[in-house]
């Protein structure tokens, strides 16, 4: 099947099938019993997207993927995020990608049958465990969180924050990052290690609300380790290369990202655009209000402009390799949320009251948005990175 044609076929199935049902995905979610589950809708439409091989898009045929290269990749996420929570029905939330793709490249095959099979073929799900309240984790050469080896085991003790997933009933292993060496230099500090969630000694925590989100049924919690013990063999790659190995999941997740920052920002538009049709103020519709058509045709330029800024850095990934493109990666990272933001912003602004309600998709979709300028890193950190980037390259042109 062609690219253009899958295409075709995530456009439909989000436009005809997931954006009608969202608010009955909401409601659903009100009256559950318990809220840490899939929705009977969403357990629905992630069985049918399997059926119609609309799943796993970027992971190899062989783990039941597409094997979508990341500029293949690139457009799906995009369509993909028209709502929160549409990754997860062709099981392509970023979390779940990266653990696939960490535990296929660096796994031993023992960890691969009992845990990747099941992640893939949508059984199970993960969470990855790097945050731990007490340190700064933008920068995780500074993880705390200890990882004891003691003869055939690793004992594991301390506790972990904001693990997102691991509120689900359905989730079944941690991919957690921790100190295995705390005396080592800072890269070489922290292993990775994969950690089945009933594993005696862990406790879940309080569950994080992101401005009153819950965040439902996936949830962010806290982890709490008390002499957890797994052996040794749970290992993931060597021990100290825990760091090394999280940046191997870069490429993706950072297409993931802006890509999906990109789709927010076009349902935002769908919006804005449709109510502002429709909705008649003084006798005309709010379209013909020159603020309103000025936001909108800012929008579209901003949102094409940071498109084609990601699709050339998936491009460039694919033809030059994760190095040469870093402040590129770093670059789209603080672009892609802050247009989303923006252009959500104006679309919550034209709709009144009904844009900061349930009314629309919008607040949430901001909430979820404002969290992305944080998590993998805040826009400072990444910003000092295209600086000093930037630094070097000039620095670089004036010696030549
Ligand atoms: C919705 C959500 C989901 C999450 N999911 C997960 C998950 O699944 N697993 C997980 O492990 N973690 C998760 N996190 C945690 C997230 O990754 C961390 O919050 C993030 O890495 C920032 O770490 P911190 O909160 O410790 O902030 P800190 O590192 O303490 O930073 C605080 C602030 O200081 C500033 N700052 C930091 N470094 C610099 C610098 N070098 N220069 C200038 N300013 C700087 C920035 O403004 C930054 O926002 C999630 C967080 C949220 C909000």
């Amino acid at each position: 099947m062609t690219n253009d044609k899958l295409l075709r076929q995530v456009e439909a199935f989000m436009h005809d099938r997931v954006i009608p049902t969202e608010i009955e995905h909401h409601r659903q979610l009100l009256a559950a019993d318990n809220r840490w589950t899939y929705t009977p809708i969403m357990r629905q439409l992630r069985a049918e997207a399997k059926a119609e091989g609309l799943w796993n898009f970027p992971l190899p045929e062989d783990l039941g993927g597409r094997g979508l290269s990341l500029t293949q990749y690139a457009p799906i996420c995009e369509m993909m995020n028209w709502c929160n929570h549409g990754p997860e029905l062709f099981n392509c939330y970023t979390g779940t990608i990266s653990n696939a793709v960490t535990l296929d490249t660096h796994a031993p095959d023992h960890l691969k049958d009992r845990y990747l099979k099941p992640l893939t073929q949508g059984d199970v799900r993960s969470t990855i465990s790097i945050t731990e309240r007490n340190v700064p984790s933008s920068d995780p050469t500074e993880l705390q969180f200890e990882i004891r080896r003691d003869g055939e085991d690793y004992v594991l003790n301390g506790i972990k924050s904001w693990a997102t997933g691991a509120a689900m009933n359905e989730c079944s292993f941690i991919l957690l990052l921790g100190a295995t060496d705390p005396d080592a230099p800072r890269h070489a500090r922290h292993s990775l290690v994969l950690v089945p969630m009933d594993t005696a000694g862990i406790t879940k925590g309080r569950i994080e609300t992101v401005m009153g989100y819950d965040d439902a049924p996936f949830g962010h919690c806290d982890l709490i380790f008390d002499d957890v013990r797994v052996p040794a063999e749970n290992l993931i790659g060597e021990e100290g290369h825990g760091f090394v190995l999280m940046q191997s999941t870069l490429g993706v997740g950072r297409i993931q990202l802006g890509m999906g920052a990109i789709g927010t920002a076009e349902r935002a538009m769908m919006e804005l655009c449709r109510w502002a049709d429709n909705r008649i103020i003084g006798g005309e519709p709010l379209a013909a209000r020159g603020v309103v058509t000025d936001a909108i045709a800012r929008s579209r330029i901003e949102i094409e402009a940071a498109r084609a800024f990601i699709l050339q850095s998936a491009h460039r990934m694919e033809q030059d390799g994760m190095k040469a493109v870093r402040a590129d990666i770093a670059a789209l990272k603080v672009l892609a949320p802050a247009v989303a933001l923006k252009v959500l912003d104006r679309a919550m602004q034209f709709h009144g009251g009904a844009g900061l309600s349930w009314d629309t998709p919008l607040p949430e979709m901001w909430a979820h948005m404002r969290t992305v300028r944080i998590g993998e890193g805040a826009d400072e950190v990444h910003r000092e990175t295209v600086a000093k980037l930037e630094m070097r390259r000039q620095a670089e042109r004036r010696a030549a």
